[in-house]
């Protein structure tokens, strides 16, 4: 689950780990509110403003903005609250925008060269511990420094048993060329950050940019924090925090009726019961010329409500010129999803419009075709998988 930016900073102040002080706002008048107490509590009068989405290179779009005193606070929220903010992440529709933080301007001037470092903490899949990446080259994309510059990018790998050891944080400092207070402080950081990215069962952070002030302090500009939804039952602080606004309306609803639906961009629809089936009737799909608009595992239990609630899903998504249902009969009989997808269909009624084949093989396969060929509906029945294919390839030509 993605957070936005203010409530990953919300997260990591609550570890120890120094921010960029700010506030979220959802109007003009409140940002103003927000700005002014900023100033009593940290003496600048100036604010950046930052646009609050679920997507990176917000400053490149537009989204994020200097403002020297109250007036321009309000005015830069005005022009940001509302907007569809498109980046280099978005569509080009971009994302509408519903709040945003105002913080402390931490980049002070006659500060000449700000110094901004990148660091992340995620999981290395390939050896099976987190890591923290970092490189002296913040601010910007890390994709392009990992392109052009791939030297200035470290990693530091922890050990899960030990964790992250002193002598791990006093390297990362040093490799980012630091001395001094400056040194201290960013060893304590990355202790904090990865203190905090354990504890909350982050899957990952992302700070671009962290930033060494003019004063030598060490502190999160910016933060990306994705939580790994499996461990949210553990943090409902944390469950709190998801924001649908941000999400695929279509995951979102099938997610309430306890679909695993994943919204993809191509024009088959497809629905099968099983991760594995799943991803290999995907495989059918491209070979057969088409693209699968989405990944759907209805799970173990098929009947008539369940297919009925897939086929809702799948038909949401207006891209979809086909449905290939792809079943495995083993402990659910074939029979009865057979007749489950007979009754979806006609209580339907004409909110099918595209054509449907359906593949259903294991125990009573056999009744379930005879089933889907004599309902007399727009149903094609498929044996092999093979045939399934040829059969929406026909139906796309
Ligand atoms: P992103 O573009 O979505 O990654 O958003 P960031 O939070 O990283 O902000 C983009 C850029 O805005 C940063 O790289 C900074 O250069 C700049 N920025 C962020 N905070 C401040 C601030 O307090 N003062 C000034 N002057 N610039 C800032
Ligand atoms: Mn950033």
């Amino acid at each position: 689950m993605n957070l936005h930016e203010y409530q990953g900073k919300e997260i990591l102040a609550s570890f120890g780990v120094r921010v960029q002080r700010g506030k979220v706002a959802s109007t003009p008048a409140e940002a103003v509110e927000v700005a002014k107490q900023l100033t009593e509590e940290t003496g600048t009068g100036w604010h950046v403003i930052k646009a609050q989405v679920h997507a990176g290179g917000r400053g490149k779009g537009g989204g994020v903005k200097l403002a020297k005193n109250l007036q321009e606070v309000e005015d830069i929220a005005g022009q940001i609250i509302g907007m569809d903010l498109v980046t280099p992440q978005t569509s080009a529709e971009g994302k509408r925008v519903h709040q945003v933080l105002i913080a402390e301007d931490v980049y002070y001037p006659g500060d000449s060269e700000p110094n901004e470092f990148y660091m992340s903490v995620l999981l290395n899949r390939a050896t099976g511990r987190n890591m923290i990446m970092y490189s002296t080259e913040g601010g910007m994309d890390i994709e392009t420094v990992a392109e052009e510059t791939p030297h200035l990018i470290f990693t530091e790998e922890v050990d899960p048993a030990q964790g992250l050891l002193p002598f791990q944080a006093r390297k990362v400092a040093f490799n980012l060329g630091l001395s001094g207070t400056a040194f201290k402080e960013m060893t304590r950081f990355v202790s904090s950050l990865y203190k905090a990215y354990v504890a909350s069962d982050s899957s990952l952070f992302e700070i671009n940019p962290v930033l060494k002030t003019s004063d030598d302090k060490i502190m999160a500009v910016d933060a990306k924090v994705t939580l790994d939804e499996n461990a949210l039952f553990r943090h409902k602080d944390y469950a709190a925090m998801r924001d649908l606004r941000e999400e695929n309306p279509i995951e979102v609803e099938a997610k309430e009726v306890g679909l695993n639906y994943v919204d993809l961009d191509g024009n088959v629809g497809c629905m099968v019961n099983g991760a594995g089936l799943a991803m290999a009737t995907m495989d059918l799909i491209k070979m057969a010329g088409g693209e699968p608009a989405n990944f759907l595992d209805v799970g173990g239990t098929a009947d008539a409500k369940r297919v009925e609630e897939a086929f809702r899903i799948i038909l949401k998504d207006e891209n979809v010129k086909a449905i290939l249902i792809n079943i495995f009969g083993g402990i659910v009989r074939c029979d009865r999803v057979a007749q489950g997808v007979v009754d979806a269909y006609k209580n339907m009624g004409d909110a099918i419009k595209v054509p449907i084949i359906v593949r259903l093989q294991g125990t009573n396969a056999d009744i379930a075709k005879e089933l889907i060929d004599n309902s007399g509906l727009a149903v094609e029945s498929a044996v092999e998988f093979q045939e399934a294919a040829d059969k929406v390839q026909a139906v796309l030509a």
